[in-house]
């Protein structure tokens, strides 16, 4: 039986969600793209009212509430762009690892500007020469009296100009056998000399959220910005990809289902051949399946989030869904455009820009065939 995790207080938060995304972001969202960056001041406007890390315990100036409402802040928030996951990036893939494994001064130092806005988190582990194979990475630090000179580049980092601490992954060990085993993480501050931000890069779409290259040339990063155990990067990283896989493949869900509903409106809508469009059997058949698939997304992501929130050892199921609703809403962005037409191909109907920011949810945080590859281990090949 399908799990129902969610309460009254749920649904009366959704709602406030909802309608904070309806009338504070969603008239200014042309802008944002317009201009590729989101305003400091939405930050800090998420943050007062409670929508950044609201996981964090009070202490750190979080609520102390659960997953439960993550899902919810990451759903209504990607339901109205998919740009807006650069908030869950911050709240749910990149704050948990200085929660979980940053010491109490770290985390006293760093976690109450995260949930207030006034600090904005990029993780980097992609660079020039590798992604998906994370040992490969090169950045190196070394061991300096009380600091780690960092030496490296790194690129595609989400939040890469607009961060104020990015935590870094580097070798610490490039001779630890096997690889993986040489790799920690290091917080590295904004304005720390020799860490400098390359220029936005131009993507393909999700265009308000800021990606860019990061170089550090011989910069001092302080020991104490070593975030848990030297060379356990690896193993925090996998601890932690697993719940960034979650929220990914929510932004995706919600994407899905975004773009099947506007599509099924203007199905009713436009005419063609004296009836509306969605009433020529082909593209009746071509909504059912869609529909179909959308609704099989929805109930495996449900059943999903409750085992994690269970916390139960997800793996091998977030790598499916990862993979699958991700190129689920990819199937469905396609269709959908056909559906459109040559509307479906103008920027002003927004089926055009999700076509565009969706293609991204089969590649970053773990490709499709990188999700495939886990869930083959998984089965013991
Ligand atoms: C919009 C966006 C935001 C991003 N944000 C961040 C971020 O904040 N931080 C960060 O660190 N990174 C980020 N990335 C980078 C992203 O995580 C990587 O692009 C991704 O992991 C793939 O790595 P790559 O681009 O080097 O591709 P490669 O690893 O070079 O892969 C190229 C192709 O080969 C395939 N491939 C690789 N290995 C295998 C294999 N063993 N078997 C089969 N096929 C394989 C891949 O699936 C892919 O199709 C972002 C990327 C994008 C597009």
């Amino acid at each position: 039986m399908a799990r129902n995790i969610y309460t009254e207080e749920h649904h009366i938060f959704r709602n406030a969600v909802r309608k904070y995304v309806q009338n504070e972001l969603a008239p200014y969202l042309d802008e944002w793209e317009e201009r590729s960056e989101i305003p400091r001041s939405v930050w800090k406007g998420l943050g007062d009212q409670g929508f950044l890390c609201p996981w964090l315990d009070e202490e750190y100036g979080g609520s102390g509430v659960g997953f439960e409402y993550s899902v919810i802040i990451n759903e209504e928030l990607c339901r109205m762009m998919m740009a807006f996951l650069t908030f869950g990036l911050h709240s749910d893939m990149i704050a948990p690892y200085i929660d979980s494994f940053g010491s109490v001064p770290q985390k006293r130092r760093w976690l109450p500007g995260c949930a207030s806005g006034d600090k904005v988190l990029a993780i980097a582990m992609t660079e020039p020469g590798t992604g998906s194979d994370l040992q490969a990475i090169r950045t190196r630090a070394v061991k300096d009296g009380d600091s780690y000179v960092l030496n490296g580049q790194k690129t595609l980092i989400s939040n890469g100009r607009s961060c104020d601490l990015a935590i870094i992954a580097c070798k610490t060990d490039p001779k630890a056998i096997p690889a993986y085993k040489g790799i920690s993480l290091l917080v590295v501050e904004e304005g720390t000399p020799g860490f400098t931000k390359g220029q936005k890069l131009k993507k393909m779409g999700i265009h308000c959220w800021d990606t860019a290259e990061l170089f550090f040339e011989d910069c001092m990063v302080p020991r104490e910005n070593l975030l848990g155990e030297e060379d356990h990067g690896f193993q925090y990283l996998m601890q932690k990809l697993q719940q960034e896989r979650l929220v990914c493949s929510i932004q995706a869900q919600v994407g899905a289902e975004a773009m099947l509903d506007l599509t099924v409106r203007y199905c009713k809508e436009r005419e063609a051949f004296g009836k509306p469009i969605g009433e020529l059997e082909h593209n009746t058949f071509k909504l059912a399946e869609m529909a179909t698939e959308v609704e099989i997304g929805r109930t495996f992501l449900n059943d999903l989030i409750a085992e994690h929130i269970e916390g139960l050892d997800i793996l091998k199921k977030v790598s499916m869904a990862k993979w699958w609703i991700g190129e689920m809403a990819n199937r469905v962005a396609y269709h959908c455009v056909q559906l459109h037409g040559g509307y479906g191909y103008i920027e002003e109907y927004a089926i055009c820009r999700w076509y565009r920011d969706i293609r991204t949810s089969t590649i970053f945080a773990g490709t499709s065939e990188i999700m495939k590859k886990i869930i083959g281990k998984e089965l013991g090949f």
